[in-house]
């Protein structure tokens, strides 16, 4: 069916919205009956009350993923079932697929337009792709004497904790789920306090295609509930992604507990260098324009720094000011809007901060206001800075909105010591019409993802990614993933 704002506000106004926990296979209310109020930031209706996970709810989780752990429930099942589960699993995400889109739009203020065709069907795709791995990926035979025998063998790291950000909550809920679940460990996943209801769509889905109750848990609520997970003594690993601040605590958490696994993945401060001989300004204009007000600048790999040569910079700023007009906020239902609404007033406030030091310290070159205020949703217009110089908080600050940072440079060199000096080391991107100088360029860039001539490209899975420097350890996606889930265990076996 043809979809239109109307029709997405019909079907808005007919969704039951779950939002009790999961815990052991089945909804579960706080046992103290604490909930707290999941609002749209689209209109600032009242979407769900959901339940507030303490420590009696973790510790309910934790057990019930132990005890399906250590049952061997799921870890035990042939590996070949395992992968039928989830690739079930991934099918009933795609048959619920309107739906899902539908509550992610309406929980975060995304536009249907994203969550039709990125979050929702990235997510099943992430399920799907470590499926597959399941029967795919083998142990080793260690080179030794001829009197030894050497396996090297994965085995699952036992319960597994996630706690993940609101930016994209079932894409970045899968990206520790589906992993996780591969290598048959339990999960017990926290999604954000702001974006809660498409992980306990995911689970009851999971529990439907056939994972046994216990494997995967969802424990709805704040910080504390993270922390009581990050600190449980029966949690093997935690797979955290956030900011450098909380990321900072959990390993502390980790450390001070019993030393579980704890991989971070955490903020960015992106550079997007754009040489003179950039092969297509007109491209590349509307690609950096995309890499920093996409999902309204709320991304980890946000390309917030703009850094751009003397020579062109004239030309190149006034057409990525040209590329920032098509993203206008409008209204996330509407199937043609392609920048929605902030996740909440505080992210807001926070932008409009920065903004308002950005006045004082740069040069505006357009937006700067909140817009649509009759809405009662949250939204900010795309905004653009030239910049003075590289030591202000609109360039040192992970602002994680719709703000862009310009800064120039007169050589390949200058370029590169700039991008490099940040504390962050997510992603970094390279224009330039020789291959040499690109290559060379992002060879010296400290950043965990360097793309050269796009931003953001990917290929479903395929490449490991997570950060350099305070951005973070670990990697997400790829087979790579799956060192973060799995113990390396050596059985010699002395031959006669
Ligand atoms: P956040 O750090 O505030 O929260 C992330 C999660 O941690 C949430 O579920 C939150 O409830 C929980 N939490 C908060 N305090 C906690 C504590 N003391 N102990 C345990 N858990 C706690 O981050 P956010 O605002 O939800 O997301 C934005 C941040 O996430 C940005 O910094 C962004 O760059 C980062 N991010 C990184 C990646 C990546 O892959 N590197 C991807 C997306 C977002």
């Amino acid at each position: 069916m043809n979809m239109t704002l109307e029709l997405w506000q019909t079907r808005a106004a007919d969704l039951a919205i779950e939002g009790r926990a999961f815990i052991n296979g089945a909804p579960c209310n706080a046992h103290d009956g604490a909930t707290f109020a999941c609002t749209s930031p689209i209109d600032g209706r009242a979407l769900s009350q959901v339940a507030r996970c303490g420590e009696a709810e973790v510790n309910k989780a934790v057990l019930a993923a132990r005890r399906c752990f250590d049952s061997g429930a799921w870890r035990g099942i042939e590996p070949r079932e395992r992968k039928k589960i989830l690739l079930r699993w991934a099918e009933l995400v795609r048959q619920h697929a309107d739906e899902l889109s539908l509550l992610e739009t309406l929980d975060t203020g995304k536009p249907i337009a994203d969550t039709t065709s990125v979050d929702i069907p990235s997510a099943a795709n992430c399920i799907s792709w470590f499926a597959e791995a399941i029967d795919k990926v083998s142990g080793e035979v260690a080179p030794a004497s001829k009197h030894l025998l050497g396996l090297v063998t994965r085995e699952p790291v036992g319960v597994v904790a996630a706690v993940v950000p609101w930016n994209f909550p079932a894409l970045i809920a899968m990206w520790k789920c589906a992993p996780a679940l591969a290598c048959g460990n339990s999960v017990v996943l926290k999604p954000s306090e702001k974006s809660p209801l498409s992980a306990l769509m995911f689970a009851r889905l999971a529990v439907e295609a056939g994972l046994p109750p216990g494997a995967l848990n969802v424990v709805t609520g704040f910080g504390d509930t993270g922390q009581a997970l990050a600190s449980h003594m029966d949690v093997d690993c935690i797979a955290f992604t956030g900011s450098t601040a909380v990321g900072r605590k959990i390993a502390r958490y980790a450390a001070e507990s019993n030393l579980k696994h704890a991989w971070l993945e955490l903020g960015g401060k992106s550079p997007q260098i754009i040489l003179p001989d950039c092969p297509d300004l007109e491209r590349a204009a509307r690609t950096v324009a995309h890499a920093v007000f996409y999902n309204t600048g709320q991304m980890c790999t946000a390309g917030s720094r703009l850094l751009v040569h003397r020579d062109i910079k004239t030309e190149f700023v006034d057409r990525v000011l040209n590329a920032a007009r098509n993203y206008m906020p409008c209204n996330p239902l509407a199937p043609d809007t392609r920048m929605g609404s902030m996740i909440d007033a505080s992210q807001v406030d926070r932008v409009l901060d920065f903004i308002k030091q950005g006045r004082k310290d740069a040069t505006l070159l357009t937006g700067g206001h909140r817009v649509l205020d009759g809405s009662g949703g949250q939204y900010i217009e795309p905004t653009i800075f030239d910049c003075p110089r590289a030591n202000i908080a609109l360039v040192k600050e992970e602002i994680f909105g719709p703000v862009l940072s310009v800064i120039t440079f007169d050589s390949v060199d200058e370029a590169i010591a700039l991008a490099n000096d940040t504390e962050y080391g997510l992603a970094a991107s390279v224009w330039s019409a020789d291959l040499t100088t690109a290559h060379e360029t992002a060879r010296q860039l400290r950043a965990g993802t360097v793309w050269v001539n796009c931003y953001e490209e990917t290929d479903d899975m395929n490449f490991p990614f997570g950060g350099f420097k305070e951005s973070g350890n670990g990697r997400d996606n790829s087979l790579h993933a799956l060192d973060k889930y799995t113990e390396l265990k050596s059985t010699i076996i002395k031959l006669k």
